[in-house]
């Protein structure tokens, strides 16, 4: 069996991708803020850097794959913490227990919201690596009521997504033989998204707003399929890319240009 280390395993896609990873007698360390093997907060330094430690202890120094699921979708700085800073520091963090295995996976999740206008300061800051004038931004974002607010999220997810791009096809990847790559789901029923689709009317409003006219709103397990795959040994010449798993919203979006 292979080692997956796996962010985000106490809920919705992280726990879904932990049980389907177990069901298939793989190995998982699981990571959260809670409920976990591994429980760090991914949104400070210190937990970034215990993530290392404990999971080099866990693993014995070589882990097979990492998803970094891991994520917030509050309109708060805390969310441009977790969902840049701290899957880049799991990425960046982990590559050299990846470097050690035979065949070794990376896979992060962004976002459907990655295709929304960002915020250019936040996202400015956030491929610059500059936590501390992301976070700022943020601040003021947050503060600037729900739709500035709501800019966070779509912009973290837009930053990781270029992060990838960025650094699949470079030597550490690449080079080092390690398929990165990314997921980019629609909207999925977790406690994520809970608030958002509890009723038949807001379900009905969202699919207004967020076209998927490819059977809709759908379950985590849906996505852990996708993970799983991309983090197989079967996988060995994906680079770089986004899957969008989100019934069509992308091809709805963005049409012709890709
Ligand atoms: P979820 O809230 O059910 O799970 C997220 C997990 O991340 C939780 O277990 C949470 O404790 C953990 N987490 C949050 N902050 C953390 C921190 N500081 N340190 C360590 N762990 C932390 O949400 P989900 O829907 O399963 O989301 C998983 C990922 O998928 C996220 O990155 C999310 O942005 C992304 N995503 C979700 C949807 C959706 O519709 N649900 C769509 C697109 C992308």
């Amino acid at each position: 069996s292979r080692t997956y280390v796996v962010t985000g395993s106490a809920s919705g896609i992280g726990k879904a991708t932990r049980e389907l990873l177990l069901e298939r007698g793989e190995r998982v360390i699981g990571v959260d803020i809670r409920d976990a093997d591994v429980t760090v907060d991914l949104s400070t330094a210190e937990g970034r850097s215990t993530l290392v430690e404990k999971v080099t202890e866990l693993s014995g120094g070589v882990v097979d794959a990492v998803l970094a699921i891991a994520g917030l979708a509050t309109p708060t700085a805390k969310t441009a913490a977790v969902n840049y800073f701290g899957t880049v520091a799991t990425l960046e963090g982990l590559r050299p227990l990846l470097a050690k295995s035979p065949a070794p996976r990376a896979v992060a999740v962004s976002s459907m919201a990655s295709l929304f206008p960002p915020d250019d300061a936040l996202l400015a800051a956030l491929l610059a690596g500059n936590e501390t004038e992301a976070l700022a931004r943020a601040v003021v974002l947050e503060a600037g009521g729900p739709e500035q607010g709501g800019l966070i999220y779509g912009t973290t997810k837009r930053a990781l997504a270029l992060w990838i791009r960025r650094h699949a096809a470079t030597a550490e990847w690449a080079g080092a033989s390690i398929p990165l790559n990314g997921v980019a789901p629609g909207v999925v029923e977790t406690p994520m998204t809970a608030d958002l689709i509890a009723t038949a009317q807001q379900r009905e409003q969202l699919t207004q707003m967020v076209p998927m006219p490819l059977n809709g709103i759908f379950e985590p397990r849906a996505v852990a399929y996708l993970l799983a795959w991309l983090s197989s040994e079967e996988n060995a010449h994906l680079c770089g890319q986004i899957v969008f798993i989100d019934g069509g919203s992308d091809v709805v979006i963005r049409g012709d240009s890709t």
